[in-house]
C-alpha cells in the first residue's frame, strides 16, 4: 500500500496548506527590498485590524516558547509582583519563564482537566497589588479554555491597573479574542490555528503595554525587547534582526486566507469541528478529558476505554492508518491521547482521521464497528 505522510493531527504543527507552502518555496528577497517592505507592512496592518489592536503587533522569528518570554519581559520589572495561573504543561512554562526573571512571584494552578477560575483570580488581585496576570487561553496539554471573556471583563471592572498577558499560542485563527477586551498583551506562533510551519512568533501589545516598557529601564532581554523591535513593526524599512521574509510571506497567505473565511466564521466552524470530533470518539468509546463546558475549540484529549487499547501502541497504530495524533503529557500521560484540529482544515481531513482512528481500534484488538465513528461524524457535518 502507498502511504504517504500521514496527516499531522498533533496540537501543532497543524496541516499546511498548499498556497501556504508555496510562499515559503518562493526565491527569498532582501527584508529591505521595496516589495518585501510593502508586503510586511500590509500584513501589520491587517493583523491589527483583524485582531482589533490599536497598539503594536511584533512578528519575531522565533516559537512559541520565545513569544511567551516577549510577553511577560517587556511588561515587569524585577521585583515587581508578577501572577501566573496554571491550567497545566504551558501553564507550569509560564510559571518557569517568570521563576527566571526575578518577579515576586505568585501562582495559581487549576488541577488537570480544570481551568483556574474568574473568582479565584479576583480574590488573589483583591488580596495584594500585582503588576502582570498571565494566563494561557487554550491549554494544550489538557483542551481545556480558560473562561477568557469573563476573566478579561472582571480584570478590567474590578483590576484595571493590572496588566493582562494570555498565551494564545492555541487559540489565535481557531477561538475569539480581540484586544479591545482589555488585553494588554496576546501572543501566539504560526503553527497553531494560523496554518502555517513552525518559525514564528507574533505578539500583540496594548498602548498601554507598550508605554509599560518605554517606562521601564533597559531589560537584560536583547533579542525580545520591545525597544528594539518598535522602529521595525512601524517602520519594515528598519532593521534590528532580520525578518524571517518567507515565513513572513506564509503568514500574509494564512491571513488571506482567514479574512476571506472571515475570523468569526472560522472561529464558529472551529467549535462545530471540535464538537464532530469529540461526538465521533465518545461514539468509539473514548472518553472526552474535559467537561463539556471547559472544552476547546482547537485541541481535544480522549481517554482510553479500557486496558485492551496500550498508548503507545494505539498511538502507533493510528499512525500508520495515516494519522498523526500526540500523546498526552503530565498527569494525563498514558492514559489517552491528544488531537489538535486547528488552523485549515477541512472535513475530508476530518473524515480520514475517523477512519484512521477506527481502523487502529480494530488492529489493536479493541471491538467497535467500523463506520459507528463516522456515522456521527457525518451526522454532524451535514448539521453545519
Ligand atoms: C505550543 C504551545 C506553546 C509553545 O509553543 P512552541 O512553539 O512549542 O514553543 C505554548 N503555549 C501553548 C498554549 C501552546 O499550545
Amino acid at each position: 500500500m502507498i502511504k504517504g505522510n500521514p496527516l499531522v493531527m498533533v496540537p501543532g504543527p497543524t496541516p499546511v496548506a498548499r498556497s501556504i507552502q508555496d510562499q515559503m518555496g518562493r526565491e527569498t528577497i532582501s527584508f529591505n527590498d521595496a516589495r518585501f517592505v510593502a508586503d510586511f507592512n500590509a500584513l501589520i496592518a491587517d493583523m491589527k485590524a483583524l485582531w482589533r489592536c490599536d497598539g503594536i503587533v511584533f512578528i519575531v522569528a522565533g516559537s512559541g516558547t520565545m513569544a511567551m518570554e516577549m510577553g511577560i519581559c517587556n511588561v515587569a520589572a524585577r521585583d515587581e509582583s508578577v501572577l501566573v495561573c496554571s491550567n497545566g504543561h504551558f501553564g507550569d512554562r509560564y510559571i518557569d519563564i517568570c521563576a527566571r526573571k526575578g518577579f515576586d512571584l505568585d501562582t495559581i494552578k487549576a488541577p488537570w482537566g480544570k481551568t483556574v477560575t474568574v473568582d479565584e483570580v479576583d480574590k488573589k488581585l483583591s488580596a495584594k497589588k500585582f503588576s502582570a496576570l498571565v494566563v494561557t487561553h487554550i491549554e494544550t496539554s489538557t483542551g481545556v479554555e480558560l473562561p477568557l471573556r469573563e476573566m478579561t471583563k472582571m480584570i478590567r471592572e474590578k483590576h484595571p491597573d493590572v496588566l493582562l498577558v494570555v498565551d494564545g499560542v492555541a487559540s489565535a485563527g481557531a477561538a475569539e479574542f480581540y484586544m479591545d477586551w482589555g488585553i494588554d498583551v496576546m501572543l501566539t506562533c504560526s503553527q497553531k490555528g494560523l496554518g502555517i510551519s513552525p518559525g514564528l512568533g507574533i505578539i500583540w501589545a496594548s498602548p498601554r503595554a507598550i508605554a509599560k516598557r518605554q517606562g521601564m529601564s533597559e531589560i537584560s532581554e536583547s533579542y525580545v525587547d520591545f525597544v528594539k523591535w518598535i522602529p521595525v513593526m512601524k517602520d519594515t524599512m528598519k532593521y534590528w534582526g532580520t525578518p524571517s521574509v518567507n515565513m513572513i510571506w506564509a503568514l500574509a497567505e494564512a491571513i488571506r486566507i482567514i479574512k476571506e473565511e472571515g475570523l468569526e466564521e472560522r472561529t464558529k466552524r472551529h467549535r462545530l469541528y471540535a464538537a464532530a470530533i469529540r461526538k465521533s470518539l465518545t461514539a468509539l468509546g473514548f472518553s472526552a478529558g474535559v467537561e463539556e463546558s471547559l472544552a476547546s475549540p482547537s485541541v481535544s484529549v480522549f481517554f482510553y476505554p479500557d486496558a485492551s487499547l496500550e498508548d503507545e501502541k494505539f498511538r502507533a497504530a493510528v499512525y500508520g492508518e495515516g494519522a498523526h495524533i500526540g500523546g498526552c503529557l503530565g498527569d494525563f500521560a498514558g492514559k489517552g491521547f491528544r488531537i489538535g484540529h486547528m488552523g485549515n482544515i477541512t472535513p475530508a481531513i476530518l473524515v480520514t482521521l475517523v477512519a484512521a482512528i477506527e481502523r487502529a481500534c480494530v488492529r489493536c484488538g479493541y471491538g467497535i464497528t467500523p463506520g459507528s465513528g463516522l456515522a456521527e461524524l457525518q451526522k454532524a457535518i451535514l448539521d453545519m
